[in-house]
């Protein structure tokens, strides 16, 4: 087999990156380790940048979520028992996000790809690349039990963090840069109407929390907790619990409980590799960079490659640290309190969230 790029993954910078070569009339084939039903099923992230909103749009691939996509003009940020709304759209000329789960994404471009008759190969076994450094690299893989080769003028590594195009380059030729953050997220996904139209982003002496949505009947809440906190710990009703005391405001808002369909602890991890290219391997998303789920950037770094910065900013506003004393409590509210009384703060939160123009 042979074809001018080979992409290895197909999670959302696979697929984004087949839709647009394929637009420019470049020929490719996506590699993926796993079933179609499975990457279509696997629940992740939901917040959509406007820049990556419009490129669905400008792919053709838009109209599912032109639809069921829910537009969110701004963020709640919530301390000290009382919300203060970011406003997205005014401080940032009318630009939004909008909330579309990361793998009804991944159904409509593996919808569109296979529509136009480009091949994704699913459940490909024991994916590797070779001959990085020649002219002509190759992934090799089994489908259906047959060995196959496939000859490239170039390799896409967008197989996530754990896959193998990153590995294969040699340590020496890397460089990383990395923080591991002192804690996690314990999720869950719950069928309950959301509480709040727009995310609330909770800052609070028992730790961070977040209320947001995957669509208007699921709820997606997050706990800070410990990076290795035993989810086996956490029955529905303690984590119910929590999240009323971290969410609770003066004013009697109210968070509404339902049953919790899937829960599980994130690790939160800064990491960004450099560079992001060996001889003809090409890393692209969480392959290349990670990080933490904060600024909701993970899917849309995927998409466009940008800063690190923002994740780990809204972070460390939001989450405390076992090391905090009481100055870097009062520090945080300080920050807290100057993001939303001031236009200029607020403004920096708000064009970072929605997404800093691609090009
Ligand atoms: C549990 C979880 C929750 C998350 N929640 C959020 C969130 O709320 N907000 C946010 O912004 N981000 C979130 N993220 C991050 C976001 O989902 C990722 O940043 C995004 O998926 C990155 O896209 P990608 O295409 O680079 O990698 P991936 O989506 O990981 O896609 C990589 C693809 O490569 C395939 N693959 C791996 N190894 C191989 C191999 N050897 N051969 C062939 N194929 C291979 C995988 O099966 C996968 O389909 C979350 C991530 C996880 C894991």
């Amino acid at each position: 087999m042979r074809t001018q790029v080979g992409i290895v993954g197909a999670g959302p910078a696979g697929l984004f990156l087949s839709l647009l070569l394929q637009r420019e009339g470049i020929e490719s084939v996506v590699v993926e380790m796993h079933s179609r039903k499975y990457v279509e099923e696997r629940i992740r992230a939901g917040v959509l940048e406007q820049g990556t909103v419009d490129l669905m749009h400008k792919l053709g691939v838009g109209e599912r979520l032109k639809l069921q996509g829910l537009e969110h003009g701004g963020i709640e940020l919530r301390f000290g028992g009382r919300g203060h709304r970011i406003d997205f759209r005014e401080l940032t000329n009318g630009k939004c996000v909008t909330i579309y789960a990361q793998h009804e994404v991944i159904k409509d471009l593996i919808a569109a790809r296979l529509a136009a008759g480009r091949p994704i190969i699913f459940a490909a076994e024991d994916v590797s690349v070779h001959n990085l450094e020649g002219a002509s690299p190759e992934i090799h893989f089994r489908a259906n039990g047959i060995s196959e080769k496939l000859e490239c003028d170039f390799i896409a590594g967008c197989d996530g963090f754990h896959g193998i195009c990153r590995p294969s380059i040699p340590a020496a030729a890397l460089r990383i840069f990395d923080r591991d953050y002192p804690f996690g997220w314990l999720g869950i996904l719950a069928q309950a109407p959301p509480s709040s139209h727009e995310l609330i982003y909770a800052y609070h002496e028992r730790g961070f929390a977040l209320l947001s949505m995957r669509s208007p009947e699921i709820s997606r809440l997050y706990l800070q907790c410990a990076p290795d906190e035993n989810i086996a710990n956490w029955a529905d009703e303690r984590i119910w619990k929590e999240l009323h005391k971290r969410l609770e405001t003066t004013d009697g808002w109210n968070l509404k409980e339902g049953p919790v369909i899937q829960k599980g602890v994130t690790g939160m991890r800064s990491f960004v590799t450099e560079p992001m290219q060996f001889g003809k391997l090409f890393l692209a998303g969480d392959a290349a960079h990670i990080v933490p789920p904060t600024g909701a950037k993970g899917l849309n770094l995927a998409v466009a490659d940008v800063v690190q910065r923002f994740s780990w900013w809204m972070t460390s506003l939001l989450h405390r640290f076992a090391s905090d004393n009481p100055f870097d409590e009062r520090r945080q509210l300080a920050e807290l309190d100057y993001v939303t009384s001031s236009r200029a703060a607020a403004q920096t939160l708000a064009e970072n969230y929605v997404g800093l123009p691609m090009e």
